[in-house]
């Protein structure tokens, strides 16, 4: 019996609310806190228990720690947006609970997709006898400990990862992102960065092209490989890693887009001045785009994430697919919410779940990978993403 707060009351926020209010038997009180709280009332009001909410600005210190100290969780759950990993960690350290988040820090003026803010934490954390548990969603989150899990159940020694994230749904208009539009464009326009014989190769954006069939019908789709950031902590943490690659598929709609969006400077991330004010172009550009918790009543189709290991097992080379399909349609009926909210928001809840009862609790900084992976993949199958591994006798994205 636990009482959580969530930060941050988007598309994810939504989802791990209404994940966290279904398991009263753990989650027994919930305090939803985001920069506009009549969105977190509206998220309170779909639930079929009370739950409180509050104002929060999750960039400055001494609000985060007042309202943690006025409430007192054992938990904070941050799906707030990068930028705030950094303050609300610190808050945590100061009023002494465990944090949690889904997405590594960014600084606001660089892309780049680093854990090195976040693990410099390690020894405050471990000093402060508390326990912050980096990535839990879906890529980064499900990924990591499908990669854990295959390694210890499946393989001796892991050699290559491919991780493999398809939305084959579709939400009807021209151009809109299914999480947070700034932090979307941001990571699809970063140059490209894959592990390679023990170091990161860098290549432009996009230039890698593949098809992959997904399976149960889900459809052939155009994918392109990109730098994910789960690629940095996943072949520290398993160094016999000759090569880890992470790929997204994108419609050609998609991507032409976002090249013209970019040839005209709108996807840009450093200010520019109009009319006095200053702007920074892709922030401009996410207030146009449609909200992407919007997506749910209109987005059709299934996702299918998973990840392709090679290997060895008793000095013999094996490959093996582990994944997860996941129905846009059957997610909004659950909580209101598209298939790409409920990937991230059903793990964010099964990572505070695992904390919370207990089996996650370490002093320190980790990532979800450095945990024992059995419960968060039981925890799956019982909590709506469950998973299918299948052994392959031949896998090539080179083409
Ligand atoms: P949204 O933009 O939909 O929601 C972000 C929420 O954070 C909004 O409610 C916003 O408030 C709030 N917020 C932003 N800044 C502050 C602040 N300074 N203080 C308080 N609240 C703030 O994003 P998503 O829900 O799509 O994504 C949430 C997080 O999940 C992001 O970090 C994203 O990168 C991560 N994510 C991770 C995935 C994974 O698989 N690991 C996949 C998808 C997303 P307001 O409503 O006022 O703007």
């Amino acid at each position: 019996m636990s009482k959580v707060l969530i930060i941050g009351a988007g598309g994810v926020g939504g989802v791990v609310t209404h994940k966290c209010a279904q398991l009263p038997e753990i989650f027994s009180e919930i305090v939803l806190a985001s920069r506009t709280e009549s969105k977190c009332k509206a998220i309170a009001a779909q639930l079929n228990r009370t739950i409180k909410t509050a104002q929060i600005d999750a960039d400055n210190v001494p609000e985060l720690v007042a309202l943690i100290n006025d409430e007192k969780p054992s938990l904070v759950i941050n799906v707030a947006l990068p930028y705030q990993d950094l303050t609300i960690m610190d808050a945590c350290l100061a009023a002494g609970v465990h944090y949690m988040d889904t997405a590594n820090y960014e600084p606001l003026d660089t892309a780049k997709f680093e854990y090195k803010w976040q693990w410099a934490y390690h020894d405050k954390f471990e000093k402060a006898g508390l326990t912050a548990l980096l990535g839990s969603g879906f890529d980064p989150g499900a990924t990591n400990v499908f990669t854990a899990y295959l390694a210890k159940h499946y393989f001796d020694e892991i050699h290559e990862l491919d991780i493999i994230d398809v939305n084959g749904g579709d939400h009807g208009y021209p151009f809109a992102t299914n999480f947070n539009p700034e932090i979307n464009i941001r990571e699809v326009t970063a140059e490209c960065r894959h592990w390679e014989n023990g170091e990161f190769v860098t290549t432009p954006a996009m230039s890698k092209k593949a098809q992959f069939t997904c399976p149960e019908e889900v459809g052939t789709f155009n994918i392109y490989r990109m730098y994910h950031e789960e690629l940095e902590s996943l072949s520290k943490h398993y160094p016999t890693l000759k090569r880890a690659q992470f790929w997204m598929s994108f419609s050609d709609n998609y991507l032409n887009h976002l090249e013209v969006l970019g040839n005209v400077g709108m996807t840009g991330i450093e200010e520019v001045e109009y009319q006095g004010q200053k702007i920074v172009p892709i922030q401009f550009l996410a207030k146009l785009l449609p909200d992407p918790s919007s997506l749910g009543p209109r987005t059709k189709g299934r996702t299918c994430i998973g990840c392709v290991v090679r290997g060895l097992k008793d000095g013999k080379e094996r490959i093996v697919y582990i994944y997860n399909i996941c129905d846009h349609q059957a997610c909004y009926e659950e909580v209101q919410s598209q298939a790409i909210s409920y990937t991230t928001g059903v793990p964010a809840m099964i990572g505070a779940m695992n904390i919370l009862k207990g089996d996650w609790v370490k002093p320190g900084v980790w990532n979800i990978e450095q945990f024992d992976p059995d419960p968060f993949m039981e925890a799956m199958n019982k909590y709506g993403l469950p998973w299918k591994v299948v052994e392959l006798t031949d896998f090539n994205l080179d083409q």
